[in-house]
């Protein structure tokens, strides 16, 4: 009795050992990315034809979807006056005929003309058109002589010269030859009771022949479990990795001597406002955090406005009064200078203890380096991180660059994490010559939803700044379509620039071209100068700027010398102008949720209420309307991204590179988000302390399967 078949087995054997897989089929194979029995058994269907809801021609309702199946009767193509070709079908079942028309698919006519075709499905909505039955465009699957209540249909390209039953055929042939060893499952069988899940030979059976569309839903439910259970693991494994492995720093939370004794306190009862709740306890998990040998390794989230700079402050502080220094990271030049200027204004004129200077003590010192800093300046920079008496560098990637020596980096922050590199992010941890790992605080003001955190941050600790500080006057949004409406913007925008306030006007997104968008810019600038702002004081702030300018731009908008602030988005991130009340975004319609609440967070940051208006062309689409509709209806970043997860799915959450490649076929961080949870459960549970994959040598081996090094390493980075 040999042992059951592991998905490791099935990778080793070759689709050439199939009946039926000659030669040119197996190109065709290759073409889809299928080398290997496993490649096959995970090349799911993409539909799936219910026979059950088969409704007849004659009696079918009109406007809704329906099934038809039923044969061709003819096949005719023509061009139309505009020059496009129409192919039109005629498929007959036995209660009529249905007209279906195809534009601009001249394929069909070979597809659908060639005689031996069989069976046909065809899905789509049935219209009258000059008193006869027809759809336009349907969905059309061939059917040939398959049987069964359920066809499957799968993906494929029309270079693989495949057909969907060359497929189906195959992997039938592969479950049939499982059948007698069985398929080995490595999750516990207690915890496939207590979800509820059938085994993964089942599995397999029935998301590729199912019985019922139930049972096509309970064999998908399985083998998306176990795809995010294979990342889960991956993720919980990593992090206690390198919490067992990685050599820390035990800050002083609450030093009483040292350096700086009592520097965080005195930190704190210096600032003007008390700390919001939220502020509080995040600042408590990270001090247990840091007062841990283990490296720690969190990701603050927190909606802008939330008070991110006074928790990252603080923890930098922590770093200097144990007698190390603190790193800011920030994405962008404008940026890195706005935290420079609040983090010296908040810090004030603090000391710290010397002894071998001439008073004893020296000013904590903190520096700027980003690619603008000047020779000399950066020569005093790098000359006081080596030998310690800079407490507090920020800066932009300028800060991984090569001859940035620390004395002792004791804690990173890095602002905006998602706008940094995998490399870049991952550098400030081995900036130490000790081999000591500082510890990393990533901030991010960009929401996600709790479990597509668990998925893109599953490797970190997560915070969450869920209040705003108090007194906040709630922005209020509208959008507006087409000229006529648009004019209320500037309406408004001239009456708060007439009490005082200043605005900003960012232009549309143009993606595919930079210089187009700077263009538009400028256009924009010259229009409302002219014609709708008139006689108001306007500046330009765009990315294709010197650093200089864009530098001296903001610091006239930020010094009230500017009434207007039109600007592409390089605003989007950070931008702190308090006397700033009103954001008009134009072609609101072509940018996400995520950047217009990034960009609305811009206004409402001082007393004075905030206004925010959205402006669109009259020809939204659905998705555009919906997503302006939340913007007007909430300005809470969660809620925000929950809808936009609706809207457009995992592209929002996922980066290029997660979508493209890695285990998740079926699962879906949108429609799966109880199984995120529960796999994420799981995968804590088998992973124990860290020790606990040993025990599942038959998981263990999966995951080095299905995630290669470099995915690995990329899920592990971010
Ligand atoms: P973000 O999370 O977007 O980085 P900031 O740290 O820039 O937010 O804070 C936004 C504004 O709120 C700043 O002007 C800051 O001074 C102020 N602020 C932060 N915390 C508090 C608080 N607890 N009470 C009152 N104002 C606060
Ligand atoms: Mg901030």
């Amino acid at each position: 009795m040999t042992a059951p078949i592991t998905l490791t087995d099935l990778d080793g054997m070759g689709v050439s050992r199939l009946q039926g897989v000659g030669p040119k089929k197996l190109k065709g194979l290759e073409v889809l990315g299928i080398s290997s029995l496993l490649d096959l058994l995970t090349h799911y269907p993409r539909r799936y034809i219910d026979r059950t809801r088969e409704a007849q021609i004659a009696s079918a309702g009109l406007g809704v979807e329906v099934l038809i199946l039923g044969e061709v009767a003819s096949v005719s193509a023509r061009r139309t006056r505009n020059g496009k070709v129409m192919v039109v079908a005629d498929i007959r079942d036995s209660t009529g005929t249905l007209r279906c028309t195809f534009f601009n698919q001249a394929w069909r006519e070979h597809q659908l003309g060639g005689g031996q075709v069989g069976e046909l499905a065809i899905f789509g909505k049935i219209e009258m058109f000059n008193g006869k039955r027809q759809m336009t465009n349907p969905v059309v699957d061939l059917v040939g002589t398959r049987t069964g209540k359920i066809v499957s249909v799968y993906p494929l390209s029309e270079k693989s010269g495949l057909s969907t039953w060359d497929v189906g055929d195959w992997v039938a042939q592969v479950l049939r030859r499982c059948a007698d060893r069985g398929i080995a499952d490595p999750v516990p069988a207690n915890v496939l009771q207590s979800l509820g899940l059938m085994d993964r030979q089942s599995a397999f059976t029935g998301i590729h022949a199912p019985d019922s569309m139930a049972h096509m839903v309970s064999s998908r439910n399985r083998l998306v479990f176990d795809e995010l259970l294979r990342l889960q693991l991956s993720l919980v494994q990593r992090q206690r990795d390198l919490e067992r492995n990685s050599i820390g720093i035990v800050q002083e939370i609450g030093a009483t001597s040292g350096p700086a004794p009592g520097l965080v306190r005195s930190f704190l009862e210096a600032l003007p406002y008390s700390l919001t709740s939220a502020q509080q306890r995040a600042i408590a998990e990270i001090n247990s955090d840091l007062a841990r040998p283990i490296p720690m390794h969190r990701l603050l989230q927190g909606d802008v406005g939330s008070g991110k700079t006074v928790v990252a402050v603080t923890t930098l502080l922590t770093a200097v009064q144990g007698g190390h220094q603190g790193a800011l990271m920030a994405p962008t030049e404008v940026l890195a200078e706005q935290h420079g200027t609040s983090v010296r204004a908040l810090i004030g004129e603090m000391t710290i203890d010397a002894p071998d200077t001439l008073l004893g003590t020296r000013p904590l010192s903190v520096g700027l380096l980003t690619n603008r800093t000047r020779a000399a300046q950066r020569r005093a920079v790098l000359a006081g991180l080596a030998d310690g008496t800079l407490d507090i560098l920020i800066g932009t990637h300028a800060l991984i660059q090569e001859g940035v020596q620390f004395h002792s980096l004791g804690v990173v922050v890095i602002d905006e994490q998602h706008r940094f590199g995998v490399e870049q992010r991952a550098a400030l941890r081995s900036a130490n010559a000790d081999s000591t790992i500082p510890d990393v605080l990533v901030m991010t003001a960009t929401p996600i939803p709790r479990t597509a955190a668990m998925t893109v941050y599953g490797d970190l600790d997560v915070t969450v700044l869920d209040e705003l500080p108090p007194g906040r006057t709630p922005i209020e949004t509208s959008w507006v379509a087409g000229q006529a409406e648009e004019e209320e913007a500037w309406e408004l925008v001239r009456s708060q620039v007439s009490a005082g306030h200043q605005t900003y006007v960012v232009c549309p997104l143009i993606e595919e071209s930079e210089k187009l968008e700077v263009a538009s810019a400028q256009e924009t600038l010259e229009r409302l100068s002219a014609n709708e702002l008139s006689g108001l004081r306007l500046g330009l702030l765009h990315g294709r700027m010197a650093s200089d300018d864009k530098q001296a731009v903001m610091d006239q908008f930020r010094a009230a010398e500017l009434d207007v602030l039109i600007a592409t988005t390089v605003i989007e991130v950070g931008v702190d102008v308090p006397n700033a009340t009103v954001m008009v975004i134009l072609d609101a319609d072509r940018f996400g949720i995520a950047q217009l609440h990034q960009l609305r967070g811009r206004v409402g940051r001082g007393g004075a209420r905030g206004f925010c208006v959205l402006v669109a062309t009259s020809e939204l689409t659905t998705d555009a309307q919906a997503r302006l509709e939340a913007m007007v209806r909430t300005t809470d970043g969660f809620e925000l991204a929950e809808v936009d997860l609706d809207l457009r799915g995992e592209g929002t959450v996922m980066g290029e590179r997660q979508k493209g490649r890695n285990d998740l076929q079926l699962a879906s961080l949108r429609r799966d988000r109880d199984w995120v949870e529960k796999a994420r459960a799981v995968a804590i549970e088998i992973v124990g302390d860290g020790t606990g994959l040993e025990q599942h040598p038959l998981l263990g081996s999966e995951l080095a399967l299905v995630l290669d090094d470099e995915d690995r390493e990329f899920l592990h980075k971010s």
